[in-house]
């Protein structure tokens, strides 16, 4: 099973977008987790990580926040 984690994300130019986490939740097997951002690039392994992240629509870094 994987287990896909979803945050809604707002930049000020009100671009919206989300940080999607996917984790391998299943026990025995080998464990993993991925994560993307759709609408905004950059940031870190970190969700939390929002002062590195820049909106694809206008460009900005830094200007997204939780929506
Ligand atoms: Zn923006």
């Amino acid at each position: 099973m994987t287990m896909r984690t979803r945050t809604p994300l707002i930049c000020e130019c009100g671009n919206t977008g989300c940080h999607i986490h996917s984790e391998n939740d299943q026990p025995y097997s080998k464990s993993w987790d991925s994560y993307r951002l759709e609408g905004f690039s950059g940031g870190g392994q970190d969700r939390d990580d929002l002062a590195t992240m820049t909106c694809e629509k206008c460009g900005q870094t830094g200007k997204v926040k939780y929506a």
